[in-house]
């Protein structure tokens, strides 16, 4: 059986993370401006973070029927859905999980639609229920390639958040301040690269399991030392494992690449399932979304702008496909798994032909395979299973 030490790490960091929020809170997309939000001494919290504790504790389906009441479709992000629910019905598993009664309360409420539209409804629904300022970014969508014209566009929209920022805590802008926040966010983002690149050793040393577990500090804690230290600590031992050789599997039949959302409430399933058929998932589209190579502080706004823009979710088919492409070759990838979550399309890449145009290009094998983030009405475990199993012997 494998472990990573630095969980234990992991856990304390965390709960530190949690029971430290004080105002002022800014609540922010996972994929949004926290550097910025950090320099002026907000403590950021990601309401998708809340909604992947739901589905991991499976309590979205207990939760979404009461979001589906108040008016938000059951077929759209299952994140939205939980979330919204878990407010309605009074519910939250950070109760349980680190002993508070819910969500900090947000004095602003910041998202980037960079990811989707899906987060403009959610975050100004929670805006009118807390009462707070909603500020949006909304760059250009679904880019071939991010252009100067982009980046001016978006980086003026970071310094417009300038003034908002300024308003509500009182404090002037500190350009030094957001330098040294986003030298900090680079570092840890490099050593979080690194911490995934090891797997591209055989036997790797973690998987996209465990990798959606560890990248909890480069979602919430952008930005700060901790999250940098805890890189260091986690690639230090991953690189001792390569060193030695120990691997998640000591044999590896194959190797496996899963692109789209996790299922939350079946990561540990799943992960017993690729180990019982030695089958290694060893890179994710997921886990690799907060990496952002381009995060420059001697630049800060414009440097902002791009690594939030070129994220592989607001990039076209053909950039996707390429930068999959480069991924079955870095981490010598047999197959590929399309996860198509029925309430997020925008991270469900098998709709429009990718599988098939991936394989033409790469030669790699693929399966889709439906599920969802949250909503486990959407996924047929025994199905499922026997499809995994299939796709694994045909690739060994
Ligand atoms: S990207 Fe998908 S899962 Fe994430 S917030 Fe948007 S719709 Fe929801």
């Amino acid at each position: 059986m494998h472990t990573i030490e630095a969980t234990t790490e992991l856990k304390r960091l965390m709960t530190a993370y949690f029971q430290g929020m004080r105002a002022p809170v800014a609540w922010c997309t996972s994929v949004g401006p926290a550097e910025l939000l950090r320099s002026f001494g907000f403590e950021v919290y990601f309401p998708e973070n809340h909604g992947a504790l739901l589905g991991a504790t499976r309590t979205s389906g207990d939760l979404i029927p009461a979001a589906v009441k108040a008016g938000y479709s059951g077929d759209i992000c299952s994140y939205l859905t939980s979330d919204i629910g878990a407010h309605l019905s009074g519910t939250t598993p950070l109760k349980k999980q680190y002993g508070l009664d819910g969500p900090p309360r947000p004095d602003l409420i910041v998202y980037n639609t960079n990811q989707c539209r899906e987060v403009q409804d959610w975050f100004t629904y929670f805006a009118k229920e807390h009462q707070a300022p909603v500020f949006g970014i909304t760059p250009p969508r679904y880019l071939d390639q991010v252009t100067g014209v982009h980046v001016q566009d978006v980086a003026k929209q970071f310094e417009a958040l300038v003034p908002v920022c300024e308003q509500i805590t009182g404090t002037r802008f500190d350009i030094d301040r957001f330098r040294e926040t986003l030298r900090l966010s680079r570092e840890a983002t490099e050593l979080w690269k690194s911490v995934l690149a090891t797997a591209s050793n055989s036997p790797a040393p973690i998987n996209f399991f465990d990798a959606t577990i560890h990248m909890g500090p480069i979602v919430v804690l952008r930005g700060t030392q901790e999250a940098k230290d805890y890189y260091a600590l986690l690639l230090k031992e991953l690189q001792g494992k390569v060193a030695r050789g120990e691997g998640v599997l000591t044999k590896e039949a194959c190797r496996i690449y899963w692109d789209g959302m996790p299922i939350w409430g079946k990561l540990r399933t799943l992960s017993d399932l690729f180990a019982k058929n030695r089958a290694a998932v060893v890179a994710s589209t997921y886990c690799n979304s907060w990496v952002f190579d381009a995060f420059d502080e001697r630049d800060p706004f414009a440097s902002s702008a791009l690594a939030y823009t070129e994220i592989f979710i607001n990039r076209s088919e053909r950039a996707k496909t390429e930068i999959l492409g480069r991924m079955v070759k870095d981490f010598r990838i047999d197959g590929v798994i399309f996860h198509d979550a029925k309430t997020c399309f925008n991270n469900s890449n098998a709709r429009f032909g990718m599988p098939q145009r991936l394989k033409e290009q790469s030669g790699v094998e693929t399966l889709v395979l439906e599920g969802d983030l949250c909503d486990l009405r959407f996924y047929s475990e025994g199905q499922s299973h026997t499809k995994i199993e299939a796709f694994i012997e045909q690739l060994t």
